[in-house]
């Protein structure tokens, strides 16, 4: 049986450059953003690494495509719940609180706590991979401040198999890796 370790983001918060480093393959980098051509897969052993589009705001994209992502991603979840033994939801810890906070003050729930709290309620397993630590200032505050928000009671560190902090461009993602290793080792 072979199951999927989905990752997930926002556009520009390093997702593809993760998904080469976890599948150490060279993928495609799509340079027309917005444009749906179904995830990228790559099998690694008995694990098939899906990458899904990135969702959320995107420079030269119209508001109807970027809704249609979004719409793309929660129906492939609802559909593929089966296959799915992990997703991977990567943010930008350096922009996360800022634009998180942004939202909140309109009223509205930030995008990428919506779409956290739609996979956690499909009873699915996500870790949060906190990207581009290297250009945080102050590792735990942020750290905490992002689990806060996720509606995970601070401090961070009691979330170790939920939040990963990782510097993808530096290759920088030990800890992930990590959290993958346990879960397929104490996979049924
Ligand atoms: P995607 O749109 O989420 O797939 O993002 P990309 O993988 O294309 O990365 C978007 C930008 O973020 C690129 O310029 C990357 O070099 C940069 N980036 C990715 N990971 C990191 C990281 O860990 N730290 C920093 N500072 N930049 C990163």
């Amino acid at each position: 049986m072979t199951s999927e370790i989905v990752l997930i983001g926002r556009s520009n918060v390093g997702k593809s450059t993760l998904f080469r480093q976890l599948t150490r393959k060279k993928v495609k980098v799509g340079r027309r953003p917005g444009v749906t051509v179904g995830p990228a897969k790559v099998q690694v052993g008995n694990v098939v690494y899906v990458d899904m589009p990135g969702y959320g705001y995107m420079k030269g994209v119209e508001r109807n495509v970027q809704e249609g992502t979004k719409d793309f991603i929660v129906r492939r979840f609802e559909e593929q719940r089966e296959d799915i033994l992990l997703v991977i939801q990567v943010i930008d810890a350096a922009s996360f609180i800022e634009i998180a906070d942004r939202w909140d003050a309109r009223g509205e729930v930030p995008l990428e706590v919506e779409i956290f709290e739609f996979l956690t309620e499909l009873d699915l397993e996500v870790i949060v991979a906190a990207n581009k630590m290297d250009k945080v200032e102050y590792p735990d505050a942020t750290l905490d401040g992002i689990a806060e928000r996720l509606g995970m009671l601070p401090p961070w560190r009691q979330w170790k198999d939920k939040i990963a902090p990782i510097s993808a461009k530096a290759g920088e993602i030990e800890p992930l890796k990590e959290i993958i290793r346990s879960r397929l080792q104490s996979r049924v």
